[in-house]
């Protein structure tokens, strides 16, 4: 049998195969680097081959008639092949198995994206347990933490004092949590606004109080909200009307809030994708109109679809300027007066979905 060792050595960065590769410069044939998995090469002769390369799979196909079919398929080596018709020793190849350096790299990346799941889990604590619900059995939970929310964030300085019972009630009751993506859930509680995808916000729990309260719904009233965002607003005046229409113009945030308010068993909040700009005329006119993006202007057609008697909140002014937050009635001659009830942040009123 030809000596076919090599003087190189076995250089692989990647220790791949030790077994195999220590085989293999037993029997006068050495391993060269693997930098990527399908370039395993096989020294033959002092040669260096990449099996899986047509050309050099040619030239040592040449070398070793009886190494052809294996050398092809070109994975894991298994041990070396003697070559009858040039009598040249070769690697032989499994057909199926990947390189020992792949599974290697495969248990390691396991074992890596697990290591940052369980630090990632760990960061999440102290609510992660009680916080995977966004069906109907969220509303158990974590209400302590809605508890305190009612009771630190309604009210202090510079703050309307939110007394409103049925708003108290329904903020009680509605699981915030459930409404945020899951990387924001153990922050839900937070006196504060939150992402919720496509540059949007969930608004700061004082502000969906505030704004509610200013509404003044009552039971079975019709109520028309413009920006569903996450669906919290609609869910927290469904806890007080079973008459709430609720539009939203990006279809990513319309579809997953249209889900989410079924699973919690909202099913009477009626949603649509679209502008609401133009309100929803085949349900006009309504009691009470919410807007929850800031807009230039009262769109006209929001106060047109408004009943004799009706109240619209609406945040107004440019989007990088401070806002205020208007309460707008219309008497029964169809006259419109407004005051401001506080200065606001509030993402704009879009007039396109982005993308469109
Ligand atoms: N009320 C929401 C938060 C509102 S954020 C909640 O409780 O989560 C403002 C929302 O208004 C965003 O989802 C935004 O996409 C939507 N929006 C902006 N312009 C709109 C328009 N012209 N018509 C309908 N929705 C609009």
């Amino acid at each position: 049998m030809k000596n076919l060792m090599t003087t190189r050595p076995v250089s692989n960065g990647r220790t791949p195969c030790t077994r195999e590769v220590n085989a293999l410069s037993r029997s006068g044939i050495s391993v060269g680097p693997v930098p990527y998995r399908s370039s395993l090469r096989v020294g033959v002769d002092s040669m260096w081959y990449n099996p899986s390369d047509p050309e050099d799979l040619k030239k040592l196909n040449r070398r070793d008639a009886g190494a052809t079919e294996e050398v092809g398929m070109m994975l894991e080596p298994l041990g070396v092949g003697y070559g009858r018709r040039t009598g040249i020793l070769a690697v032989v190849f499994s057909r199926t198995r990947r390189p020992c350096w792949v599974s290697n790299m495969a248990r390691k990346t396991v074992l890596i994206v697990l290591c940052v799941f369980v630090l990632y889990s760990a960061a999440m604590i102290p609510s992660a347990a009680a916080d995977v619900g966004t069906g109907p059995d969220a509303f158990s939970e974590r209400t302590e933490e809605r508890k305190e929310m009612v009771r630190s964030q309604f009210r202090g300085i510079g703050r309307t004092t939110i007394t409103d019972k049925a708003v108290l009630d329904s903020m009680l009751r509605v699981p915030r949590h459930s409404f945020v993506p899951a990387k924001y859930r153990a922050f839900a509680y937070r006196d504060s606004p939150m992402p919720i995808g496509y540059g949007q916000t969930i608004s700061q729990p004082y502000i969906v109080a505030l704004m509610t309260q200013a509404l003044e719904l009552k039971p079975g009233m019709k109520v028309l909200e413009i920006g569903t965002g996450s669906g919290y607003q609609a869910a927290v005046l469904a806890e007080i009307t079973d008459r709430v229409y609720t539009i939203e113009i990006i279809k990513g945030l319309y579809v997953s809030a249209s889900e989410r308010l079924s699973h919690l068993g909202y099913s009477s909040v009626h949603t649509k994708l679209g502008d609401g700009y133009h309100g929803w005329k085949e349900h006009a006119p309504f009691d009470r109109i919410i807007v929850t993006a800031a807009a230039l202007h009262v769109p006209p057609p929001l106060f047109e679809q408004l009943k004799p008697g009706g109240k619209m909140v609406i945040p107004v002014g440019g989007q990088f300027e401070t806002q205020r937050l208007l309460l707008v009635k219309r008497d029964d001659e169809g006259r419109r007066t407004s005051e401001t009830l506080t200065l606001v942040r509030f993402v704009p009123l879009l007039r396109d979905a982005p993308g469109d």
